[in-house]
């Protein structure tokens, strides 16, 4: 879906320092170029074919279908290369990067997942790249720090505030300001200023592309994802929002739902500005961003893509949640029946159909499973 100049509804916008601004009219409009480009789409196409391993599969899910009642199918997006969707997008940004004449490459990471698919698309297209990390998340994302820098790339500590998420997007916007000559800085999911959010569906809209060729003229009743920032969401469903599909995104419920204990940004969150974007956030009554937790690090994020907020806000897309535990029991389910070790924030997409098996009866349902779960190992076996 485009936005209407940044804009879905009254969600999006670019609400960033006067600085930023002239750059990011520069990535909208060579992202304009770019769209139309068919050198660019043939070659943006030809790495996710012969680089990412794309077409993924669709796996009919047989053991959870005659479990739960319904027919399951699971878009398959685990099986590509780094193990998750997010080289869909890291590919499209850094090719259009090098289309711009950018030879520097900038990203933020929290849990690693998206600094290593930044760092590999790095390699292959011949960027420099630098990643900004927390340094508490440097501890604890050890072997995440060790792919990107096998990779190639740079991991810099921020030690400022938390040493998280946050305080790592702070240091990569400043160094974008200062370096927008050469530098582009690659954002992860469908979130922050205009263009990011339109951009990083676009270079997503593969998924829902190929899962529509695949079901033709018998479309599932329902599809389901999990919802972070909400990449792998909305790179499914804008396939399906001219249909009558239904859409359901899963946020993560995590221990409660008291402050602090969840990532619920559409179920319990306000209308805020967070990373340059008018969306849904998770906001103290003096507007201040909360802490959220989730037991899978790539839905502990305390806003979500502004898109998201509208689709809720018109009443397209459903938001439910599922908490770690039921996360955690989806994990276990799909791998003992499936021979399939989800990522944990796959398993919230998961563990929601397993517990509205009831209402899915006798539906077509489909699962948009955006990762694989051998790196999620060790935070199932501490929750346990
Ligand atoms: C990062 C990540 C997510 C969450 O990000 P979205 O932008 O919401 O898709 C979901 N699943 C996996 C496997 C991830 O790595």
């Amino acid at each position: 879906m485009q936005s209407n100049n940044g804009f879905f509804g009254k969600y999006g916008g670019s609400f960033v320092p006067e600085t930023l601004i002239p750059v990011l009219e520069q990535v909208a409009f060579a992202f304009e170029e770019l769209k139309k480009d068919s050198l660019f789409n043939s070659q943006f196409e030809e790495l996710l074919l012969r680089f990412a391993g794309r077409p993924t599969p669709i796996t009919y899910a047989e053991g959870l279908s005659e479990e739960c009642g319904c027919d399951i199918y699971l878009k398959r997006e685990d099986l590509l290369h780094t193990g998750a969707h997010k080289i869909n997008n890291t590919l499209g940004q850094c090719l259009l990067a090098k289309h711009m004449g950018k030879k520097r490459i900038i990203a933020e990471t929290g849990a690693g997942q998206h600094g290593v698919a930044t760092a590999a698309a790095c390699a292959k297209l011949g960027l420099k790249c630098e990643i900004y990390m927390g340094k508490l998340d440097m501890e604890r994302q050890r072997p995440n720090v060790e792919r990107m820098r096998l990779l190639g790339a740079e991991v810099i500590s921020v030690n400022e505030g938390a040493g998280t998420l946050k305080d790592a997007v702070n240091f990569a916007l400043r160094d974008f300001v200062a370096n927008v000559e050469t530098t582009h800085y690659v954002i992860g999911s469908v979130v922050g200023p205009h263009p990011y959010p339109e951009m990083v569906a676009y270079f997503q809209k593969v998924i829902g592309e190929e899962a529509r060729d695949f079901f033709k003229n018998d479309l599932p009743d329902t599809v389901v994802a999990c919802v972070g920032g909400g990449s792998n969401a909305i790179g499914i469903f804008q396939a399906f929002l001219d249909t009558d599909v239904s859409l359901i995104a899963v946020e993560a419920g995590g221990k409660s739902d008291k402050m602090g204990e969840h990532a619920r940004t559409i179920g319990l969150g306000d209308d805020g500005i967070l990373h340059g974007s008018f969306t849904k956030v998770l906001s103290d009554k003096y507007g201040q961003i909360l802490p959220v937790h989730s037991i899978s690090a790539g839905l502990d994020y305390p806003g979500i893509g502004p898109q998201h907020a509208f689709l809720f806000e018109s009443g397209r897309v459903f938001y439910g949640y599922v908490n770690d535990s039921q996360a955690v029991y989806a994990f276990k389910k799909l791998s003992e029946k499936e021979g399939i070790i989800p990522a944990l924030e796959s398993s919230h997409a998961i563990g929601w159909v397993l517990e509205n098996k009831d209402k899915l009866a006798g539906q077509k349902v489909l699962i948009n499973l955006s990762g694989r779960g051998d790196k999620d190992m060790e935070s199932v076996r501490e929750y346990l």
